[in-house]
């Protein structure tokens, strides 16, 4: 191993290393550059954006991992306003119109609960079951409160019946993160949901005193202001896709600081034995360089998903810090195909966000999870005679499909879309990503996943942990798990800065 270089910890920039380049990891290391932090990102794929990954070819431009992302999240706000991503935000046309298959036809999914009750995807018994729930659920009734390890298919099976699991529940979550409503946990998956219950009993009850509040916060001073507004514009992605995010934030950060094909294999703290200063080792391998080497920081960020920290070598004051209370997370596998048809061969093309499946459909021969209208969506993605279609197959309903090949993939898309589209004949194109890991599962023993997570970084000094495997799962909230865990760092290093002087000035 190359010997770390010696460093004045008092009166340099400190150094933070962040392992991973994925969007949690990056906005972390954005946030600690801003505030003048020496950064280090280590990346062990060849490219930055981790589950972001956008792809141009041949005039079309598509993407493999996430689609949209919402600003929900404050810090996602302060990022877009930060790197000058406002005039690059992309909303989708007509984003609002989403469909689910029903019978093998898709049907326009409500926009709001009277919507719903006009509409038929449900039956007249579900209907009744419905607004009957305000009353059944009220606070304080002797009704079953949800308790940590139920299932997101029981909580609202108790709340509102089976066929309202099936027929949204069942396709809503497998569109979310591919998994199935029996496994997830719903106080893990669904928070917010969850506390709602906990608080009025009733879940539309709930919905509409937080809706009301809402409003009424924003007229008292959050104001009606552009931010507000942006947010609840919906789903959004940017000119050239989702990567555009995260180049931005190589960019800014500086491309230098990337480190891509440099896998992290071993953590030590403190950096050396001798060394009375608490700062951290990294070892890591070059993918065309077998050689371990190693660099010394102050601080360290990870937001490798835990099946990789896993594998990491950690050592603590000399002693192995071993990590088997890491426990075993699931992770659904996910084919996403990408395919083009000429617009004169689809019969029935709909405007429009996309259309889920849900698994009874399987029945009525569809395979797929669902399908996203990228075209429509984004009509500057591919050339004006062609529909883009971004097709979802896996995931916790059918583990095994995700991993079929190119070509039985294309004959499923092609004949799930000839089905709901009437799309004929072969695609002009097709392209294939298959991710073996695409999402954690929060399941019922997700307690001691968080667990573990909150064990590190008490028992490791400096160790800090982001990512979407804590927090939720989407962009929004990865990011806002990185700018979190970049403010406990600031805060760890001003604290052990402040020790440190008051140390010297006792001697
Ligand atoms: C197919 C798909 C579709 C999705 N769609 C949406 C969507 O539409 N909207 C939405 O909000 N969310 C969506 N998501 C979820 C969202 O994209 C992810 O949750 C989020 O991007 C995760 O970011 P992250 O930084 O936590 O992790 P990642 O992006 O997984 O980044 C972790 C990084 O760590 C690196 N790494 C691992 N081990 C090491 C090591 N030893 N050394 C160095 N680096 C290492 C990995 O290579 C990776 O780049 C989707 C996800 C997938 C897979």
């Amino acid at each position: 191993m190359a010997s770390a270089p010696a460093q004045d910890n008092n009166s340099a920039a400190k150094r933070v290393a962040v392992v991973g380049a994925g969007v949690s990891g990056l906005a972390a290391a954005y946030k600690l550059s801003q505030r003048g932090l020496n950064v280090t990102i280590f990346e062990a794929e060849e490219r930055a954006g981790g589950k972001l990954k956008s792809v141009s070819h041949d005039g079309l431009i598509w993407d493999e991992g996430a689609n949209t992302m919402t600003e929900s999240e404050g810090n996602v706000s302060y990022l877009l306003d930060n790197l000058g991503l406002r005039d690059k935000q992309q909303f989708p046309i007509s984003q609002h119109k989403r469909y689910i298959a029903k019978n093998g036809t898709p049907v326009l999914l409500p926009s709001n609960p009277i919507a719903l009750i006009k509409s038929n995807i449900l039956s007249t018994q579900s209907k009744i079951q419905l607004l009957l729930e305000p009353f059944l659920w009220k606070k304080n009734s002797n009704s079953k409160m949800s308790d940590k390890h139920e299932s997101v298919g029981g909580f609202f099976r108790r709340h509102f019946g089976q066929e309202v699991v099936d027929h949204l529940i069942d396709p809503f979550v497998a569109g979310l993160n591919a998994g199935d409503p029996e496994s997830l946990s719903m106080y893990h998956a669904f928070p917010d949901l969850w506390n709602l219950e906990k608080k009025f009993g009733s879940i539309i009850v709930g919905a509409v005193r937080s809706k009301i509040s809402f409003k009424k916060g924003e007229g008292q001073g959050m104001n009606a202001s552009s931010k507000s507004k942006r947010r609840k514009r919906g789903s959004f992605s940017f000119l050239g896709g989702m990567q555009t995010l995260t180049d931005a934030l190589c960019e800014e950060v500086g491309k230098d600081k990337v480190n891509l094909q440099t896998r992290v294999l071993e953590l030590s703290y403190p950096c050396s034995q001798e060394s009375q200063l608490s700062n951290w080792s990294i070892s890591y391998a070059l993918d065309f360089d077998k050689h371990l080497k190693e660099q010394c920081f102050d601080a360290v960020i990870m937001t490798a998903p835990l099946c990789d920290v896993k594998q990491m070598k950690i050592t603590k004051r000399g002693k192995p810090f071993v990590l088997d209370f890491i426990p075993e997370v699931s992770y659904m596998p996910l084919s996403v195909v990408i395919t083009s048809f000429k617009k004169e061969n689809v019969r029935r093309p709909l405007e429009g966000f996309g259309v889920l499946v849900p698994s009874k459909e399987q029945q009525n021969g569809l395979k797929s999870l669902g399908t996203l209208f990228s075209s429509m969506m984004f009509p500057d993605r591919t050339p004006s005679d062609l529909y883009l279609y971004t097709t979802f197959i896996g995931g916790s309903r059918n583990q095994e499909l995700a991993r079929a090949s190119r070509d039985e993939l294309k004959k499923i898309v092609a004949a799930d879309l000839r089905q709901l589209l009437g799309a004929e004949g072969e695609p002009t194109f097709v392209n294939h990503l298959y991710w073996s890991k695409a999402f954690p599962l929060y399941g019922h023993d997700y307690n001691s996943v968080i667990g573990a997570i909150d064990k590190m970084e008490k028992d490791l000094p400096g160790f800090f942990y982001a990512g979407n495997h804590r927090g939720g799962l989407s962009v929004g909230k990865a990011i806002s798990s990185g700018c979190k865990a970049a403010d406990l760092v600031i805060s760890y290093l001003d604290s052990s800065l402040e020790n440190n002087l008051s140390r010297e000035n006792c001697t």
